[in-house]
């Protein structure tokens, strides 16, 4: 007598893709952010650095003020701004290294 094997060992096993933001990077790839990143960069679509030193680049960015991992609002409009590549560098930079220029 044939048994049947209705085990299917090949078929990988369910995993949910839903669940806790983990990183960074997942927030960063998160539908919300997503969202509120452009609703920023269409209500400023400049470098909010280079317009206070009266320079007008396009922003290519929208940063954290506060950073999230410092318990700043990950999802609030006021917490952002829209920065040019080379701002978001500068400030970055300066976030490493805080006594440096
Ligand atoms: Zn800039």
């Amino acid at each position: 007598m044939l048994k049947k094997n209705c085990r299917r060992p090949w078929l990988p096993e369910h995993k949910p893709h839903e669940g806790r933001i983990h990183t960074n990077t997942e927030f960063y790839q998160s539908t919300a952010w997503r969202k509120l990143r452009s609703v920023k960069l269409q209500q400023q679509p400049l470098c909010e650095e280079c317009l206070q030193q009266g320079a007008t680049t396009p922003a290519q960015m929208v940063d954290h003020i506060r950073p999230i991992n410092k318990g700043g609002a990950a999802l609030d409009l006021k917490n952002l701004q829209s920065l040019c590549h080379a701002c978001h560098n500068r400030k970055s930079g300066r976030e490493r290294h805080p006594r440096k220029p």
